[in-house]
């Protein structure tokens, strides 16, 4: 699967805010959008008209690159979240929530979504007993998501649990000695803190 292998905070200036993609740097002065808030490139810090389009482009954009999806897959979860009941953007971002890489990073055992990918990928990671790694895997409620046995003292599993300053959102119960994190319900909106305005994001791709 294609992914972006640039320089990531780049993505953050694009935004022209904290996507908080690369861990404990986002939240040190060491941060880009610290000393540089404008997008980078010749024109970054020129003036933008900012159309409808513009907007919602950004927000479509911005969802992308918080959960590291390409444009193919967050198409196609739209077009299932319009296919759900509900309201299509909350579901979408349900969708989105339900990840597996995003489980492993919401639940306290990764930096990152990037590095929570990569957890998965190496197949570190257990759903209900089994291995998976497939990061766009998707939980359900009542899984039980762990980290292998065999990869419980892995430096950068251990690290991140150690030095966790996020809460584990209410949605999900982890459970830190034996590295294990339960879906207990799916994620409502108020749950799920991301910058994001869904609604621009069904604008975008409805048309
Ligand atoms: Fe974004 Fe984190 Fe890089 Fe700051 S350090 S620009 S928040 S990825």
């Amino acid at each position: 699967m294609a992914r972006y292998t640039d320089a990531v905070c780049r993505l953050c200036r694009r935004e022209k805010m904290k996507l908080f993609l690369k861990g404990a740097k986002c939240e040190t002065p060491a941060c880009p959008i610290e000393r540089r808030p404008y997008p980078p490139g010749d024109h970054g810090r020129g003036r933008q008209k900012e159309t409808e389009y513009m907007l919602q482009l950004r927000e479509k954009q911005k969802a992308r690159r918080i959960y590291g999806i390409l444009e193919g897959q967050l198409r196609n979860y739209y077009k299932e979240a319009t296919q759900s009941k509900g309201v299509t953007g909350e579901r979408l971002l349900q969708l989105l929530e339900l990840r597996l890489d995003n489980v492993v990073y919401r639940g306290g055992f990764a930096e990152s979504r990037n590095q929570a990918r990569q957890v998965v990928r190496h197949g570190h990671v257990q759903v209900n007993g089994r291995r998976v790694n497939i990061p766009s895997f998707r939980v359900k409620v009542g899984d039980e998501v762990a980290i292998r046995q065999k990869s419980s003292t892995m430096i950068i599993i251990r690290h991140s649990v150690d030095t966790l300053s996020r809460s584990v959102p209410e949605w999900l119960s982890s459970t830190f000695d034996n590295l294990s994190v339960r879906v207990l319900d799916l994620p409502s909106r108020h749950q799920i803190d991301i910058p994001v305005a869904e609604n621009l994001i069904v604008e975008f791709y409805s048309k």
